[in-house]
């Protein structure tokens, strides 16, 4: 599989930005939850993980959407360069997430990238259903992602999903996956 910058799009959350990590940060500062562990995230609803109350797992996530806390969201180990490279070869690079709103996280990924808005696409569908028909009228033919019923749905569709491996998408599957950027690096094809 030898991928053409211009044929990959990108999830953000899980994929690009170490937005769990965030998560358990939140958790803890704010509300004092010290014994979430990352690896013991095994389901992607959050809200049905059993060591959180489901009140507190939403209000997070909503101060995550909104941007409404103080901690750090990082991007995770080694997207930056890899996506910086993409971004030299092809402007603009297309990010789809699920998200509500891209207002916040457009400015990160600009700020994360040393890009301004106009080399970056951002749709935010609000729905996890509607990845796909972004990416076909986009021309896109791989996706990153870490949801895996995402990963299915786009397989159906004719957009072949490269799983990022996570502890919540340990499930059997037949499909493409990533354990780091490095990875994804070496199956890009640069001209
Ligand atoms: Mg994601």
């Amino acid at each position: 599989m030898m991928i053409r910058p211009f044929e990959l799009a990108f999830d953000i959350d899980g994929v690009f930005a170490d937005t769990m990590t965030l998560f358990i940060d939140i958790a803890e500062k704010i509300y004092g939850l010290s014994n979430i562990r990352y690896e013991d995230i095994t389901e992607y609803e959050i809200e049905s993980f059993s060591g959180i109350d489901k009140m507190i797992s939403t209000e997070i996530i909503r101060r995550i959407l909104d941007g409404d806390h103080t901690s750090i969201l990082a991007p995770l180990d080694g997207a930056t360069p890899v996506l910086k490279r993409l971004n030299q070869h092809h402007r603009p690079t297309l990010f789809v997430t699920a998200r509500p709103s891209a207002d916040q996280i457009v400015g990160w990924i600009c700020d994360m990238l040393s890009v301004e808005p106009a080399d970056i696409a951002v749709v935010a569908t609000g729905s996890f259903d509607d990845k796909a028909e972004v990416l076909i009228e986009s021309d896109i033919r791989y996706f990153v992602e870490d949801r895996l019923d995402t990963c299915f749905q786009l397989n159906s569709a004719g957009v072949t999903p490269i799983v990022f491996r996570q502890p919540w998408n340990r499930k059997p599957h037949p499909f493409r996956e990533i354990g780091n950027w490095q990875e994804l690096e070496s199956m890009i094809l640069f001209e």
